[in-house]
């Protein structure tokens, strides 16, 4: 039995059994499907057929990376080093690169790192490809760790990756998407399941803003803020799902819109030293 990639631990409520396959919640909360499929098993997910959907929603998927660059240039005014994990065919990473940045990325599927053949991009798994500690000014991952084998492992490597003080920004559906499951149900007639054996989205790892805040506090992230990502639907009918979750974020601050955004930091430890020298 796989352990809980957050806390270790193996008291699990088994959520949905989809017979070889289950989706459990540990006691620690985390939500996730075990067995975790091999390495061979998730890469052959995202081949070039996993990418085609995508072409059709190009303009919607353009504004998503504008806001997405927009929100992260907020962070930080200068543009230093920037790394994307899971960079897909480099769509956000050029656009960044346009904007002043100098770019990075890695990526697990062999058809969309081809795309990016002329950038700075490494296949694998960022904790394969050999990038060097202390280097970046910020890394993001947009809706990649919860496609990830070890998302702990995954966080661990983007904190040693970072500078001091560097910035972290992460995407990933919210399990407690509440206003898309009530749309799901009223639509469908029934409630929408965690796992599909066909799925084309193979989601291993589902997380809350509290299981997400711990995992990253847990390598050494501090400064967690968890925000509404207003970029997680790209499909016209959860766009609308996810505006009416956002109106009802604004009005009563419950974050259940269809993901979340969490910016976290890697402490400035050198400055501190200095402060107190
Ligand atoms: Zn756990």
């Amino acid at each position: 039995m796989d352990r809980c990639n957050l806390c270790g631990g193996t008291d699990f409520t088994v959520l949905e059994d989809h017979g070889t396959v289950q989706v459990v919640r540990c006691a620690c909360q985390l939500v996730f499907v075990t067995p975790v499929p091999s390495r061979g098993e998730i890469e052959k997910t995202y081949q070039d057929d996993y990418y085609e959907p995508w072409k059709e929603q190009e303009a919607a998927r353009r504004h998503i990376w504008t806001r997405r660059l927009r929100g992260l240039q907020q962070l930080d005014r200068r543009r230093g080093r920037l790394l994307d994990v899971g960079c897909g065919e480099a769509t956000f990473l050029r656009l960044a690169q346009q904007e002043g940045w100098q770019v990075s990325g890695t990526e697990l599927s062999i058809a969309a790192a081809a795309q990016a053949a002329d950038l700075d991009v490494h296949r694998g798994e960022v904790w394969e490809v050999g990038l060097s500690g202390d280097t970046f000014d910020v890394v993001t991952s947009w809706h990649v760790i919860e496609h990830a084998s070890d998302p702990k492992r995954m966080v661990a490597e983007l904190f040693r990756l970072l500078r001091p003080g560097g910035w972290m920004v992460l995407a990933t559906p919210n399990v407690h998407d509440y206003i898309f499951r009530l749309g799901y149900l009223a639509g469908r007639g029934q409630w929408p399941t965690l796992y599909e054996a066909d799925e084309r989205e193979l989601h291993l790892f589902h997380f809350s803003a509290e299981t997400l805040s711990r995992l990253v506090q847990a390598v050494g992230f501090t400064d967690v803020q968890i925000r509404f990502d207003r970029g997680a639907a790209a499909v016209s009918t959860k766009r609308l799902v996810n505006q009416v979750a956002y109106g009802w974020y604004r009005l009563t601050g419950l974050n259940w819109g269809i993901g979340l955004e969490l910016v976290a930091r890697k402490p400035a430890f050198a400055a501190a030293e200095r402060l107190c020298a």
